[in-house]
Formats: C-alpha cells, structure tokens, sequence
C-alpha cells in the first residue's frame, strides 16, 4: 500500500509498505479516505517538531471507513466512517488521573511520536475512533480534529455564554477557535495583520474583527468591551507581544489561553496578573473534545464553508506541502484525498 513519510526532515516520499492487520481483538483497520495537513506536519517536515522522530508516516487528522474489525471491538462495525482521536497515553500518570490524558507524561500522538494516517489502511484500538454519519462529506469530516483544537481552548478558557472573547490570529487554529467560542454563546472578536484571513473569519463565528497592523489591538479590544476588555483571550499567535499584550487587554477575572511552543520569553510583570486575577494556561492537543465537535457538525453548526482550500493526491503531496509553505498567509487547510 501507499504511504506518505516524512523520510527525514526536508524530504518528503510517497513509499510502498506492507499493508498493515489486525493483531489484536479491540483493533480496527481503516481504510483512509483524508488526512489534513497541519503547521505541525509543516514543521515536522522542516525538523522543526520538537516531539517527532524520523522517518515517520505523518498525518494526524485523518478520517475513513472501517475495513475490518478485531473479535472485541464493539463501538463500530465494517463499513463505518470514523474519524480518529490522534493520541495514546499511558492512564497511569497524575495527568491522566487528573482526566487530562492528552498532556500525559508519555502521550504519543499519531503522526508525530508514532505513525499517523497518511496510508491507504491504519490499524489501531478501536477506542481511538469516533462513528460519524456516512452521510458527512469527508472534505468536512477532516475538519474535526482542528476543530476539536478549538473546542479545547475555549474549555481551558472555560468560555461561557455572554463572555468578550478575544481570539490573536485568524490562522486555522485561530478560527477554529473563534467559531467554538461562538457556538459556547461569546461575542467573538478576532485580531490579525491580514486583511483577507480577518474577511473570511467575519460571520463564520466572529463578531469583530480588528487589523492590529492599522489599528491599536488593545484600544479597540477595549473600545468593543465597553471599556472592560474581552473576559477571554485566545492567542493563537504566541509571539512575545502577543502574550504580553494578552496579559494588558483582558478584562479583571479574565482567562488567557496560549497556544504554542514558541520558545521566546516575554516580559510580564506580576502586577499586571495580580491586579485582574488573571488565569493564565496552555492549550494543547484536546481532551474528551472529539464527542463536542462531532455533535455540533450533526447539528450542521460548524462554519466550514471554504475552509478545506485545496485539495491534493496523495501522489502530488509533495506539490501539496509546497502549496501551504508557499501560501502560509491564505491557506486554512489544505487536504490530502486517498
Ligand atoms: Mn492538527
């Protein structure tokens, strides 16, 4: 069978392996319709992941249809179309005590730690899929999983019905984000230097947009709350200022929620988090997310008009990284079809 690799970092290679079986009772195979690229995947290819190793099948967000399934497997039957919860974890850990598996001290994610879904067939638990209506179109049912990114960060946000929230950064993360907030019942406003991502970003889930390149972010963030500042703050930038800045906009008893692994230090005086008892947390990966999302798309509320921007082969994926290297400021996602 077919599968993509990232062969070492810079070098991308459609490779044949051997189809792979099912070994145990509880596993599943699945024949994979789509996988999603993700930056993460970006920076898996450039040897900029700090969590991936080499060479690895990449491939995260991916969904397809059941082929065969083990003698215990009980939540799905052949023929069923899944989309796949991406991570394992050890169950043991105060993490995942804590019900917080996807920060686990030994979590693996597909596609980055372990092998992912970029190939024609995947085995795995059968405790890794969730069952989607046949009737979601797979150019739709890829989605979930940045989605669920989203969802994840409006929780630790713990976002609520009538809060400001404030998402930096109208990139595929960041509108994921804003639209989950939307559907949690915020009035959602959305900061970027990019005119086009801010345009596509209003009305599906955004309320305000504001050009923090024109505009002064935390004036008009200001301005928007009635002089409060947003209750809520997504930074899906995470650069020194943005954070920085997060810190000066949120309003008294307000959540910001990081996203990144960028590596740069900002400059935060205590004061600033003390005076407004702020609550400052990362957002990684998600937790018990994936039921949220799915819910919400049967419901036909997720804004995914034009999301999926191109899509390619999986002969031509080399051409589809080059596509989201090359067009980083307007690509959403872009997706590999099987
Ligand atoms: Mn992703």
């Amino acid at each position: 069978m077919k599968v993509g690799i990232v062969e070492k970092p810079g070098v991308l290679k459609v490779v044949d392996r051997a189809e792979p079986e099912i070994k145990n009772a509880a596993d599943v195979k699945i024949k994979v319709k789509r996988v999603g690229i993700c930056g993460s995947d970006i920076h898996i290819f450039h040897g900029k992941n700090p969590f991936a190793t080499y060479p690895r099948i990449w491939g995260h967000e991916f969904v397809g249809e059941v082929s065969a399934v083990g003698g215990g497997v009980q939540n799905v039957n052949v023929g069923d179309h899944v989309v796949v919860e991406p991570i394992t974890f050890c169950g043991k850990c105060y993490a995942c005590r804590q019900g917080r598996p996807n920060i686990c001290e030994n979590v693996n994610v597909y596609g980055v730690h372990i092998d992912g879904g970029c190939a024609e067939f995947v085995v795995l638990p059968s405790e890794k899929v969730h069952k989607l209506p046949v009737e979601l179109p797979w150019d739709e049912a890829v989605l979930i999983e940045p989605f669920t990114i989203g969802a994840q960060a409006c929780y630790r946000g713990n976002v609520q019905k009538g809060d400001y929230v404030l998402v930096m950064g109208a990139g595929t993360i960041g509108l994921t984000a804003a639209a989950m907030a939307k559907l949690y019942g915020g009035i959602v406003i959305v900061a970027d230097l990019v005119d086009e991502k801010l345009e596509y970003a209003k009305g599906r889930g955004t309320d305000y947009i504001i050009n923090s390149g024109r505009e002064n972010m935390i004036e008009r963030a200001r301005e928007i709350t009635g002089g409060m500042g947003p209750n809520v703050v997504i930074d899906a930038v995470c650069i020194k200022k943005t954070f920085e800045d997060a810190v000066m906009v949120t309003s008294a008893a307000g959540r910001i929620v990081e996203l990144s692994f960028n590596e740069v230090p900002s400059e935060i005086a205590p004061v600033n988090i003390i005076k407004k008892e702020l609550t400052i947390c990362g957002s990684r990966l998600q937790t018990h997310r994936f039921p949220v999302v799915i819910d919400f798309i049967n419901q036909h509320k997720l804004p995914l008009s034009g999301f999926v921007s191109k899509t390619f082969p999986i002969n031509e994926m080399e051409q589809a990284f080059d596509y989201v290297d090359k067009n980083n400021a307007k690509v959403r996602k872009v997706v590999i079809t099987i």
